[in-house]
């Protein structure tokens, strides 16, 4: 190789090291990310209007419920907290690694509708009858979102019930305390179970109806995003934050509530593996693991059991200790499968 070409390679790396950790900290306004500053405001004001309305916020008159909210949410115990200050790092350092490492075989619902159509044809455009084409487009937006709501529930029950899974999905759960950031704190290969079982149920849904409805359908979408993720993207924040938003005894039933997924954080027994969808909470039902959230916050904490004393307190831990762990459990597992 001569000199030329490390000069390329050296400069391609420091370029998309500068870009991706540009786009990470300017994500308060990229459109699709779940940090852009509308999310991050309807977040804020979403929180404050249940806590203001809330039994626990009314308690709080005038000022003090604003000083109460402040000391309750936005505390430093919290957001500069060593878990917190974790994912602040590992956010930063996971937007370079991961398009590096994992970009090549990422995929997602148009490289999978693509590969389909050739492997087993495309449609017709505008096969669709004029007047019946908003209908079908409202359809498929729905249809959509409902099966990447499904998919991610899959990718996420795998992660906590495929034993060798479950070790890199334990990075997301060894947060003890809950910023939107943590939205991030995914180990890559985690990221890509999440990412790949949605990709492939919504692209065979989205090539089948472009084969066998029309091919020039396409969801409904807003600012870059499926305006269902972007409608949910208002509240989706909370998810990840101490603030108790549930939305009552019947559309909890229905919904995944962010306290819905603050139980799923827990580290108590009770709680394990519950409420694993995303935004629809047909799925838990169904799979047995719905736990619906009481009106008023429940008291618990969050992060693993069963963990030695400081194991997830690293950048290291939370990109390597999976490895580890998985080859001593296989190292544990192989005398059994001789005997
Ligand atoms: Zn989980
Ligand atoms: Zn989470």
């Amino acid at each position: 190789m001569t000199d030329l070409s490390w000069m390329t390679l050296l400069y391609d790396f420091v370029y998309k090291v500068t870009f991706n950790l540009t786009v990470a900290i300017l994500a308060p306004f990229k459109q699709t990310s779940e940090l852009y500053w509308v999310f991050l405001l309807s977040t804020i004001m979403i929180a404050w209007t249940f806590w203001r309305y809330s039994a626990l916020g009314a308690g709080f008159k005038g000022v003090s419920s604003l000083g109460e909210f402040r000391r309750r949410f936005l505390s430093r115990d919290t957001w500069w907290h060593p878990s917190a200050r974790l994912d602040y790092r590992f956010y930063l350092v996971n937007a370079i690694v991961v398009p590096v490492v994992m970009g090549p075989i990422w995929i997602n619902d148009v490289n999978v509708s693509a590969w389909l159509a050739s492997l087993f044809g495309a449609g017709q455009s505008a096969a669709v009858h004029p007047a019946l084409h908003i209908t079908v487009r409202v359809l498929y937006t729905l249809l959509f979102f409902i099966v990447y709501d499904f998919g991610r529930f899959v990718a996420h029950s795998l992660l906590h019930d495929v034993q060798w899974l479950w070790e890199f999905h334990k990075v997301h759960h060894s947060a003890e305390v809950l910023t939107p950031v943590t939205t991030f704190r995914f180990h890559p290969i985690d990221l890509a179970v999440m990412s790949w079982v949605p990709a492939l149920l919504t692209g065979f849904l989205t090539w089948g109806f472009h084969r066998f409805v029309d091919s020039g359908i396409g969801a409904f979408m807003f600012l870059g995003l499926h305006v269902m993720i972007w409608a949910f993207n208002l509240i989706d924040n909370l998810r990840h934050s101490h603030v108790w938003v549930s939305y009552g005894d019947t559309l909890n039933r229905w919904l995944i509530s962010p306290a819905h997924h603050q139980l799923h954080h827990s580290l108590e027994e009770r709680h394990w593996g519950c409420n694993r969808g995303s935004d629809i909470a047909l799925w838990d039902r169904l799979y047995g693991t719905l736990i619906v959230p009481s009106k008023e916050p429940e008291q618990f904490r969050m992060g693993l059991t069963g963990e030695p004393e400081g194991s997830w307190t690293t950048m290291a831990d939370l990109y390597v200790r999976p490895f580890g762990n998985l080859l001593r459990r296989l190292r544990r597992t192989k005398p059994a499968l001789k005997a």
